[in-house]
């Protein structure tokens, strides 16, 4: 029977090593992880992510051929597969701070993975790491190897949160990559020989080490692009009275570019697209590539663009403050069926209402009360180290209050900001919820959700990203955005 063990039981560690074990019943799975609290969760009924389909698929398994450990040592010991997918944030510190991927949890992985291994692995990268990084692997496990073969594959994870157990069962591709050498090859066929058992094979593409590398970080830069050339483009649907929604559907119904990853919002959020996009700028400046990383910066920039003007919208709206007044923060999360906040753009629209004095009231379907304020009170890049590596107090900020519907969020409120795109926020009773609210009220909907025209019969002053703006807003003086 062939033993698999993953290090890191994460947003990726648990639900991929999941759906092994699901789709290979004679493979035993354990996944392993240093922080207690997790792995508790992921024993018992509410596991530690909330990602639809995930409880079904964990329950077929656990106790049969997949479990969760503390015990990372005995197991990395006892398989003959080692995943890896840990966390590799941005470096807050030292050379490369802001940019480079912190590899920190990476290494102390391998050295451990080189210490404790007795009989030949496959050692599987499945974090997202800078190309080249195998080699940096390669090099810590052979010079501590005491012997032992270890095999590196490159095996990159396109799972999106809230879709992931459908993105595991049915992957527009499955990249394998692995050293051209007779051992390299083998290490490529046994690991595609697990996927083979539910992907189709056209859909397992196997390749060389630095390119299964460097296409997660091109695929993300790709995606996250997209989402600011569109985002861009809504800044001047606004100045123009084009609808970025139509734009973004007369632009899509080209085949050369379709129709997904073009909706207008807020701005991205999520761990890895911004992540992913400064560590691909530092390595083209260190590979004196200066243009290309250039390039890449303002994709990141366009989405800052976006969250700073979207709270310049709200104070302008609202006769240039919102000192003392409360504003409901409907979502949290950085996007619908996650509780996953990280990075998302939430939390700097919260900041900038916050320091422009603003009472917030938050509800989110999936965010605990004790997530959000951490997150508000977290430096930025700090969010990625895990909590119990780098604690940080949650926040007491008599200004933010969290609740747990979006009534009584808005009760009261001056101004409403749409930040996720749950399904419940568009069949809200919003006649409801105006009654309730001060006058004039605000409606700033962050990802395009709400019906426009219709909250403007009620009543309400609506702001829309990239849609034509409410007579209310354009006429009101202009304001650098
Ligand atoms: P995560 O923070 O949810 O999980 C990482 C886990 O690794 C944590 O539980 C941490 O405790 C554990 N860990 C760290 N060092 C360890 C060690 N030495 N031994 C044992 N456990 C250790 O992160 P994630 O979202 O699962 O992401 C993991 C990797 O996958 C990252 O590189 C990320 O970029 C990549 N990725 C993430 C997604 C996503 O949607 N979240 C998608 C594709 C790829």
């Amino acid at each position: 029977m062939v033993k698999i063990c993953c290090i890191g039981a994460g947003y990726v560690g648990g639900p991929t090593m999941a759906m092994i074990a699901y789709k290979c019943s004679d493979v035993q799975v354990v996944v392993v992880d240093i922080a207690a609290a997790r792995i508790n969760a992921w024993n018992s009924d509410r596991l530690p992510i909330f990602e639809p389909g995930l409880d079904d698929v964990v329950k077929a398994c656990r106790g049969k051929n997949l479990s969760f450990s503390t015990d990372v040592e005995a197991h990395v010991a006892d398989s003959d597969i080692i995943f890896v997918s840990v966390n590799t944030p941005t470096k807050t510190r030292g050379l490369g701070a802001g940019k480079a991927a912190d590899l920190t949890y990476w290494e102390s992985a391998a050295r451990m993975i080189a210490d404790v291994s007795k009989s030949d692995k496959i050692v599987v990268e499945k974090s997202t790491v800078p190309v080249k990084t195998a080699e940096a692997i390669e090099k810590i496990l052979t010079h501590n190897s005491k012997g032992i073969n270890f095999q590196i594959l490159s095996n990159p994870e396109f799972l999106a949160e809230g879709t992931a157990m459908d993105d595991l069962a049915n992957p527009d591709r499955v990249l394998i990559g692995g050293r051209e050498t007779p051992e390299g090859q083998r290490a490529i066929a046994a690991l595609k020989a697990v996927y083979a058992r539910w992907v189709p094979e056209d859909r397992i593409l196997t390749m060389n080490l630095w390119s299964a590398e460097l296409s997660k970080l091109a695929a993300n830069a790709i995606l996250a692009q997209r989402i600011s050339s569109i985002n861009a483009m809504s800044a001047l649907c606004e100045a123009t009275g084009a609808d970025v929604s139509e734009v973004a559907y007369a632009v899509g119904k080209d085949s050369r570019i379709g129709s997904r990853f073009l909706n207008a919002s807020v701005g991205f959020g999520g761990s890895c697209f911004q992540k992913d996009i400064l560590s691909l700028v530092y390595i083209c400046e260190c590979h004196g590539l200066p243009e290309v990383a250039h390039y890449w910066k303002q994709v990141v920039q366009i989405n800052d663009y976006q969250k700073t003007r979207f709270v310049n919208r709200v104070v302008s709206s609202m006769f240039n403050t919102v000192s003392g007044k409360k504003v409901a923060i409907l979502g949290f999360a950085f996007k619908k069926d996650t509780g996953d906040t990280r990075e998302t753009p939430a939390i700097d629209v919260c900041r900038g209402l916050l320091g422009d004095k603003a009472q917030l009231s938050i509800y989110d379907p999936q965010v605990t009360e004790d997530q959000i304020r951490r997150d508000l009170a977290t430096g930025k890049f700090d969010w990625d180290h895990p909590q119990h590596l780098v604690p940080s107090s949650p926040t007491a900020c008599k200004q933010v209050s969290v609740v747990w519907d979006a009534y009584s969020a808005t009760a009261g409120a001056h101004g409403i900001c749409i930040m996720t795109e749950w399904e419940e926020f568009k069949n809200l009773d919003y006649k409801k919820i105006y009654d309730g609210m001060e006058k004039p009220a605000f409606i700033f909907d962050g990802r395009n959700v709400v019906n426009v025209e219709e909250l403007r019969k009620i009543g309400f002053i609506v702001y829309s990203v990239g849609k034509p703006l409410d007579p209310w807003v354009k006429d009101l003086p202009a304001v650098a955005y």
